[in-house]
């Protein structure tokens, strides 16, 4: 008989069938078409066997007709599945969930009567020697249907496959050429049953360039890697299926161990966590996992388990912090799970458990918002120097300024410094921001302007970050020099830091800019980030007061004790004091009464633009 084709490929799906049974896979809506496809094609094979006896003996008056006409139907309407799920599987893959769904439920109206026409329909056969076939209006009405399933999913592939991968596409093509070139074969030698041979093969063909899950496992835990996370996490929120997510991070402290401690310690952590087939567990990097499982109470039990247990499984004294995401749905999509993941660790790790919820989404989207508006204003010119004038009380005149940076967004809103600076020096972006400002300063005085103006030089905040880089004094003397700025005209300002060994590096670029004519300013002093012995230690020329200090000395008589105290010690010392922060006429006669040398804040001014500035000063001198 003729069947020797149709059983090797029913034995090909029965092999398959058992490998992708067994193998570690997620569970995504792509799988499940897969599969689907899968499965048509064995029954349809295993009928066209069926078909194939059922006409042999048919034709030899052992069975009644009756029975082979059944068999040879069903076997087309199986064959007309094989190809209705081949185009789902396809539409899946290149269409967005929506347009998959409206599409699905075209080709159901199109599937549905067109299987009704092939059962009602007649139907004959034909046998001699090995030349089987069935034909009639019945197979013509499968032909036909066959020829829409194909055409329409090559169409699919070539139209909506444009933006997806070369090797996808490629794929999925040479499965549907398999089936036409098989079908034209059949056609001109019915000898040769090929077709659903042909459609084994194209499936067996997209498991091993496309379905083949081995990709998607990390080979040290045998986990799924992050690149299946991806795909997992776009499948789950494309689909709106929402999930539990725990998010563990090692740290392995100070501690140095060589490397393949640290690889037997995650192979351990892997398998501490992958307690249950219901889960999935990702190793997202080389020390985090990401493990999602469908409900919450599953998700709290184990974080429960692991947070009591799984240092004592691993033999190195490793820190864990674990994040819980009780509903995946605060994140609109698995790009914003993603990002949540990176933001998390370098931002919140501080303590044991996070438990994300919207307001700390909401607090990302944030982030990342100001974060791509820095990025935005350095790439575009959108980084703005203001200058708010100080006033020198001795000589009744405005004669130094402080500069203090604005960027602007894409839509032309002006961002402030409180929003934008903490995000900038957490990320690096204060880096170039800060020599922005410093060349715009630069340009500023170099017209010379400024000077004529009475102004004897301007003052400008550096970051902590930007002066522990490796040689922070390098920039600001390079742009010095690239402006032909006497260092004079510059006072740096910056802020205290706890840290004994930033301090050195402070020090150390301190002096080699003060030895080139640089001056320093102690911002902020009263805030807590400024010390007594700080101003003893480091060689600064001024300290500014913050404006809380002003308040204080205004508010309180304890508070004026102290402050007066301290400005009797740094008068001594002859350091003259900036008083920040006055905004009335009562709050400037106080603090001229109480010694400062400089008076800053909106009494006399908010920081302007340049052209403002220059106006500001004029009219003063007028
Ligand atoms: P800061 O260095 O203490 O700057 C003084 C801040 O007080 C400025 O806020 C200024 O507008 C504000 N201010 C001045 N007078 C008054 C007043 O009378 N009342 C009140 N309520 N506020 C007054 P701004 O411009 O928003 O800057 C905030 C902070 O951002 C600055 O505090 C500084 O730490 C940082 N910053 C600004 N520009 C830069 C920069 O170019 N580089 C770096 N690293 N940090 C900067
Ligand atoms: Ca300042
Ligand atoms: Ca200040």
């Amino acid at each position: 008989m003729n069947i020797e084709m149709q059983s090797c490929g029913l034995l090909m799906m029965i092999i398959l069938l058992v490998v992708i049974i067994r193998e570690k896979s997620l569970d995504l809506g792509r799988r499940k078409k897969y599969f689907d496809t899968m499965l048509a094609c064995t029954v349809c094979l295993a009928m066209d066997i069926l078909s194939v006896i059922g006409i042999t003996y048919a034709s030899r008056g052992m069975i009644p007709s009756l029975v082979a006409f059944a068999v040879c139907k069903l076997y087309l309407v199986f064959l007309i599945n094989v190809g209705y799920r081949g185009l789902i599987y396809t539409a899946g893959e290149f269409l967005k969930e929506k347009a998959y769904r409206k599409l699905r439920n075209i080709y159901r109206v199109i599937f549905i009567p067109g299987v009704i026409l092939i059962l009602v329909l007649p139907i004959n056969y034909f046998c001699q020697g090995r030349v089987v076939y069935s034909y009639g209006p019945s197979t013509i009405s499968t032909y036909s249907m066959a020829v829409i399933l194909l055409v329409s999913t090559v169409l699919i592939t070539l139209i909506k496959g444009k933006d997806t991968s070369k090797r996808r596409k490629r794929v999925i093509i040479l499965w549907q050429v398999c089936w036409i070139v098989a079908a034209f074969i059949q056609f001109m030698r019915p000898e040769l049953l090929v077709v659903s041979f042909a459609a084994s093969f194209g499936i067996v063909l997209v498991y091993a360039e496309l379905e083949n899950p081995n990709e998607g496992i990390d080979r040290l835990t045998g986990q799924f890697n992050s690149s299946a996370l991806h795909t997992y996490l776009n499948d789950r929120y494309s689909r709106g299926i929402p999930f539990s997510a725990m998010h563990v991070s090692i740290d392995y402290g100070a501690g140095e161990f060589d490397l393949e401690l640290e690889q037997k310690a995650m192979r351990q952590i892997a398998d501490f966590l992958d307690n249950d087939r219901k889960s999935y567990i990702f190793k997202e990097s080389d020390r985090d996992f990401v493990a999602i499982y469908n409900d919450q109470n599953k998700m709290q039990s184990e974080y429960e388990r692991a947070s009591a247990e799984m240092k004592d499984s691993v033999g190195l004294p490793i820190n864990v912090n674990y994040t819980l995401l009780p509903d995946s749905s605060i994140f609109e999509n698995g790009d914003e799970f993603m990002q949540f993941q990176h933001y998390n660790v370098k931002n919140i790790n501080s303590s044991d458990c996070t438990v994300a919820g919207k307001e700390l989404a909401e607090e990302m989207r944030d982030y990342l918002r100001i974060r791509d508006q820095i990025s935005w204003a350095i790439a575009n010119d959108g980084v703005e120097v203001y200058y708010q004038p100080i006033y020198d009380v001795e000589n009744d005149e405005f004669n130094t300024a402080e500069a203090l940076m604005r960027i602007h967004d894409s839509e032309g809103n002006i961002v402030m410094p409180g929003r934008f600076i903490p995000i900038a020096e957490e990320n690096g972006l204060i880096i170039p921001l800060g020599i922005e400002v410093f060349k715009q300063v630069c340009r500023f005085l170099s017209g010379g302007t400024l000077q004529k103006l009475g102004i004897r030089y301007i003052e400008v905040n550096l970051s902590m970050a930007q002066f522990n880089e490796k040689d922070p004094a390098s920039f600001v003397q390079r742009i010095m020099d690239e402006y032909h700025i006497d260092p004079s005209w510059i006072n740096l300002e910056i802020t205290e830091t706890a840290d004994p060994i930033t301090r050195q590096v402070v020090l150390k670029n301190m002096q080699t800019l003060i030895d080139r004519g640089v001056h320093f300013s102690l911002d902020d002093f009263g805030t807590g980030r400024s010390n007594f012995d700080y101003f003893v230690a480091m060689p600064i020329s001024i300290v500014k007061f913050d404006y809380s200090m002003t308040h204080w000395y205004c508010d309180s008589a304890k508070a004026r004790d102290v402050i007066e105290s301290i400005v009797g010690m740094l008068n001594r010392m002859d350091l003259p004091i900036v008083m920040e922060g006055v905004e009335t006429k009562e709050e400037l006669d106080t603090m001229i009464g109480l010694g400062a040398a400089y008076i800053q804040g909106f009494y006399f001014s908010k920081p302007l633009p340049e052209e403002e500035f220059i106006s500001f000063l004029k009219e003063r001198q007028s």
